[in-house]
């Protein structure tokens, strides 16, 4: 996607709830099922990737149910892509069933040597659209964007796990926007901490005349989205089910 283009949809991303980076992950993730569905089902390249994969993990593969049955009706996509990876589990099966027979209790060597290599092919197009933003970023803010640096100061942070994955792969590319964010979530992180303290020291009975402030509140919410990424409505009383 263009540098510009990707500019003005994370200034978007920047001004919504959570991590900006995670919710255009997640818009990636839409896009990549998407095209999988309606384009790619039959396309070979993309058949060997899900292949080797051993298909989606179980996140996307809900994903890629729930847009097929929102869209279209039938589950058309859904049964080409796994009738073929069904096909290729009976040949692994079959070949473990073979190896099994011939040299019994060598079962850990045959377990590591057959076990999918590849990780799920959403997942793998998101970390890719994940990086490309999370580069578009630091390089805005190292060009000195200030509209951009201002929707990120107003926005909910970048999680950690983009910040220590950034900082990992490429935090020498723009130095100083590494710098900036790095420091800027550690004050975040430090303000938090403080407001949380005064949240449980004064849920002390002998403070209870001392009202809690709206950040107060709030900071355990503000921290819970910078370690997940998540917009803090996601943090309910609703219980996952399985
Ligand atoms: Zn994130
Ligand atoms: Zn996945």
């Amino acid at each position: 996607m263009p540098f510009a283009l990707t500019l003005v949809r994370l200034e978007e991303a920047l001004r919504k709830p959570g991590c900006a980076v995670c919710r255009l992950e997640h818009e990636a993730a839409l896009n990549a099922v998407d095209h999988l569905l309606w384009e790619h089902t039959n396309d070979p390249q993309t058949r060997r990737e899900v292949r080797s994969a051993g298909g989606f993990c179980p996140a996307h593969t809900r994903l890629l149910v729930a847009m097929e049955l929102s869209r279209s009706g039938p589950a058309l996509g859904v049964n080409l892509i796994y009738e073929s990876l069904v096909e290729n589990t009976l040949e692994d099966l079959r070949k473990r069933r073979t190896a099994r027979r011939m040299s019994p209790g060598m079962g850990l060597f045959r377990r590591t040597r057959h076990a999918p290599a590849v990780e799920c092919p959403v997942c793998q197009q998101m970390k890719q659209a994940g990086m490309n933003v999370l580069s578009s970023f630091m390089q805005a803010l190292e060009e000195r964007d200030s509209r951009l640096r201002e929707a990120y100061l107003q926005s909910d942070g970048i999680c950690l796990k983009h910040l220590r994955g950034w900082m990992d792969e490429a935090g020498d590319r723009f130095p100083r926007a590494t710098d900036f964010v790095l420091e800027d979530t550690l004050e975040r992180l430090k303000k938090h901490r403080a407001e949380m303290l005064e949240f449980i020291r004064k849920q002390n009975w002998e403070y209870r005349e001392e009202p809690l402030t709206p950040e107060e509140r709030r900071a355990w919410l503000k921290v819970l989205t910078l370690f997940t990424g998540l917009p803090a409505e996601r943090f309910d009383h609703h219980l996952p089910e399985f």
